[in-house]
């Protein structure tokens, strides 16, 4: 069984793996497709903290059911939500167990799915319903962080939503915010990811950098501003816009990572503003949703998919996708 292995920052070496023995409590599953996630280029470049080396990547897996300890019929077409949680801390016990003090994520504190198989604790499986494929099964989990991140934002039908950043994360989050009955407005510098936010269905498009990203928001909202902002470029200066572009008693969301603080005149926003500034981190049990939204058909992320590579080509996606942010926007990884 091959694997796609980073041993050094730059080096995802395809290596054979040995084949994968199922703890008690684990299934094994042969798995299909295997998304490439801006965490496994940040992991690629060196630029993910919690990574240890040499590690395995992949963590938005699809796949089917292959044995081990489950009493799900082999063959059965199933979705792995990455996260491993403790079960025990107070964010388990409160229904938040993306925040548990614990975690371990696939393919970052272990070893992921660029494989052919994979042992994962029996309950970390989604069966996804006729009518989804495998390949968008790979999507259920980004869409699952823009589903927290609506969740988070509070986002309820008739809401003005900005979304700042159309990569995947920016979309998944249009599109879960679109499904919760939101007008969203997507910016975006790269012309080709704004047109890719139009097609999913954003109601207007801002390049930030030609236009005034608060002018033209407050202009689409009859000048009262997004009740929510959902951050998800990565970036502080990005973050501080948002602050200034959400409405009075609204929601700021923010997925950033970044070693970098954020300064801010506490008064004016948090208190005359009585803004929610909230973090969002990777999905607080959403796979379930995510699938049904995807089941009916309220959510088609399948223009999402820009390239597709055989495993064994795992580190020219990677590359491809860490140098072509205007045209990959979600690079799968053929598996089986
Ligand atoms: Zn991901
Ligand atoms: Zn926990």
């Amino acid at each position: 069984m091959i694997g796609a292995r980073l041993t050094a920052p730059g080096r995802l070496e395809i290596v054979d793996l040995p084949p994968v023995e199922p703890a008690p409590g684990d299934a094994l599953v042969r798995l299909h497709t295997a998304g490439i996630c801006g965490t496994d280029l940040h992991s690629f470049h060196g630029r993910n903290p919690l990574l240890s080396l040499p590690r395995v990547l992949g963590h938005e897996l699809a796949g089917t059911v292959a044995g081990g300890d489950t009493d799900l019929p082999p063959g059965t077409p199933v979705v792995i939500d990455p996260r491993l949680t403790c079960g025990a801390c107070r964010p388990c016990r409160i229904g938040r167990s993306n925040c548990c003090e614990a975690m371990r994520v696939l393919g970052v504190h272990v070893d992921g799915g660029f494989r052919g198989e994979i042992a994962v604790p029996t309950e970390r499986l989604h069966v996804l319903p006729a009518g989804v494929s495998l390949e968008l099964g790979a999507l259920v989990e980004p869409l699952s962080i823009g589903a927290n991140a609506v969740l988070r934002g509070g986002v309820t039908a008739g809401d003005t939503v900005l979304v700042q950043g159309a990569g995947a994360i920016g979309l998944a989050a249009l599109l879960l915010a679109r499904a919760a009955g939101a007008w969203v407005v997507s910016s975006d510098p790269i012309p080709a990811r704004r047109e890719l936010a139009l097609r999913l269905g954003a109601g207007a498009a801002v390049d930030p950098h030609a236009e005034d990203e608060g002018a033209r928001v407050l202009e689409l909202t009859g000048g009262e501003g997004a009740a929510v902002v959902i951050e998800a470029t990565g970036r502080v200066d990005v973050l501080r816009r948002a602050l200034d572009h959400v409405a009075a008693a609204g929601v700021v969301v923010t997925l950033l990572i970044s070693p970098e603080a954020l300064s801010l005149p506490v008064t004016e926003y948090l208190v005359k503003k009585e803004l929610d500034l909230r973090g969002s981190r990777l999905n607080r049990d959403l796979f379930p949703r995510v699938i049904e939204l995807l089941a009916n058909g309220v959510i088609d992320p399948s223009p999402m998919i820009t390239q597709r590579y055989p495993l064994a080509d795992a580190p020219a996606a990677m590359a491809f996708a860490s140098e072509h942010p205007g045209e990959a926007c979600k690079v799968l990884l053929r598996v089986s």
